[in-house]
């Protein structure tokens, strides 16, 4: 008898779909076919062994396995359930009719249990696209309930157990469902015991972290050590809004294989923030599948999304760069990074796919503008030093702010959930009006929901020529506007939102950057200068 029956192969970003043929005849053997890979030749004595220990009779025939299509090689565990359920069906000791309505996965104990399998999401996916009812696995308990509310059309039929599937096929009972896990969408533990309120002061640098969240923009720290750059970095997740929707499908897919506390964040739809070490090479942290390729992949808006994967990237890896997509990614240290990396990361910062927070100090020794101490870095040390921020950095960073030592208060600070209350407000409105963040818009479509006067029109064009910003810069200002805008509340933009933009975008309007300042000013006297980057934030 031949009995077909619905599996998948898992590739780097989302599940093929796999039939796997099921044939019993006359003769002796049990023969796998349609590249698979030596792995599977150890399902077949699992499979064989199961099926011995739980009574099943083993047809003592000539059995052949017959995996599609032929043009990727099938590997991996998971398919010793499927081959498991095809024999019994062949051997007519299970019914067939609801075989071929499910996509059925999971790999097999040598005593009957079936693993917990990961990658659920794109498995389900993948069920839905190709119109089957559900997908029979054993879901791992924590992405469970996340992927039920998910996807509330599909069958998620919970098997732990051989025993267990084949009773479903049988006469489909299913085990009572398993308890949901105390927690919500917004899971708590993920960002427990980081506020902004453990971090004194440092109000400019706070007001600017607000605005990059809201609004998706790239943002440049540049002060001090001990300031308290990388603690306010590290707390940012507490002020994140959720990811944008046209973002949520592309980065499930990507995480829904990872360790639990990141598949769910990524289901739940929670940005991450990601440290990056500066010792990782340009192949880890962009990966080895093309960068068009991946770009494009996760630009897709859902609507469009072919069903189809190019087979040729199953092995390719996502780099860390892509992980972070809707995330934000945080480089410490920035002067550090090796300059292949770093022209690579500004080549990707153009499609704010990731939003990227810099940090560095204002020189080498970390001491200019220190009240105490003085700085000893040369005029030489601190050109190659400042060399680092190229104007094709300068250009692609949205706001850059120097901060300052303060002086310790005991005032009240403002909390994480204050903030992020602002910020999500100012994130809805960006969603109901374009569906993206402003960051993310293209200068026609800022044009349009900027809303401005000519009046304000003419101001801006006014201050851009004066500045000399290139075309870059000049979208970016108007979306660092908007985003303004958008937190205040405002319909329109006018111009005081340009002026605070242009303010938080320092080096463009200064003639002379504190950096270079410094320079001037070390290599005549080695003296402490003040820096006078004073912001206006108009808050
Ligand atoms: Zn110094």
């Amino acid at each position: 008898m031949l009995v077909r029956l619905h599996t998948t192969q898992p590739v780097s970003l989302s599940h093929v779909a796999v039939t796997l043929e099921v044939n019993i005849s006359k003769g002796i053997r049990l023969h796998l076919l349609g590249n698979t890979h030596s792995s599977l030749r150890e399902s077949k004595q699992r499979v064989y062994t199961v099926l011995k220990r739980n009574k099943w009779h083993w047809p003592g025939q000539r059995t052949t396995l017959n995996f599609l299509p032929l043009d990727f090689q099938k590997i991996g565990g998971h398919y010793d359930l499927p081959m498991a359920l095809g024999i019994l069906c062949a051997s007519q000791q299970l019914p067939v009719h609801r075989l071929g309505q499910y996509i059925i996965l999971g790999q097999l104990g040598l005593d009957g249990s079936i693993s917990p399998s990961q990658d659920m999401y794109n498995a389900l996916v993948l069920a839905k696209q190709t119109n089957k009812k559900g997908v029979v696995t054993n879901f791992s308990r924590a992405t469970y309930h996340h992927l039920r509310r998910l996807f509330p059309e599909m069958e998620l039929c919970q098997v732990s157990t051989l025993y267990e599937a084949t009773a479903f096929f049988a006469n489909g009972t299913l085990p009572s469902i398993i308890p949901p896990l105390a927690v919500n969408s917004e899971d708590k533990t993920l960002i427990k015991g980081s506020c902004f309120s453990d971090v004194s002061g440092q109000q400019p640098l706070k007001k600017a972290l607000e605005i990059a969240a809201a609004g998706g923009h790239h943002l440049m720290m540049i002060g001090p050590p001990g300031v308290g750059k990388t603690m306010l970095a590290s707390r940012l997740g507490s002020i994140l809004p959720p990811i944008n929707p046209f973002q949520t499908h592309p980065i499930r897919a990507m995480f829904s294989s990872n360790e639990e506390h990141e598949c769910i964040a990524a289901l739940s739809g929670i940005r991450r923030v990601e440290l990056i070490d500066r010792n990782l090479t340009k192949r880890e942290l962009f990966g080895s599948m093309s960068n068009e390729h991946i770009k494009a992949w996760l630009m897709e808006e859902d609507d469009h999304r072919k069903s189809e994967y190019p087979t040729g990237q199953l092995s390719k890896k996502v780099g860390v760069f892509y992980r972070s997509s809707g995330g934000v990614l945080f480089l410490d240290e920035f002067s550090s990074y090796p300059i292949k990396v770093v022209d690579q990361l500004l080549q990707q910062m153009d499609h704010h796919l990731v939003q990227v927070i810099l940090a560095m100090n204002p020189c080498p020794c970390g001491n200019f503008n220190h009240p105490q101490k003085a700085c000893r870095c040369s005029a030489s040390a601190l050109n190659n030093y400042q060399k680092k921020l190229t104007a094709a950095c300068k250009d692609r960073l949205d706001m850059t702010i120097y901060t300052q030592y303060e002086l310790w208060t005991d005032e009240l600070q403002e909390a994480s959930s204050e903030i992020k209350s602002r910020v999500k407000k100012a994130w809805k409105s960006q969603m109901e009006r374009q569906g993206r963040q402003n960051a993310q818009l293209s200068t026609a479509a800022l044009e349009g929901v900027c809303r401005m006067k000519k009046s304000s029109w003419r101001y801006f064009h006014q201050e851009c020529a004066g500045q000399k910003l290139s075309i870059r810069a000049q979208q970016s200002l108007l979306a660092l506007s908007r985003t303004l805008a958008d937190l205040k509340g405002d319909k329109s933009v006018n111009n005081s939102h340009i002026k605070s933009a242009l303010g938080l975008r320092l080096n463009d309007r200064s003639s002379m950057s504190p950096l270079e300042e410094a320079r001037e000013t070390n290599s005549e006297q080695r003296i402490k200068v003040n820096l006078g980057g004073g912001i206006e934030l108009n808050a």
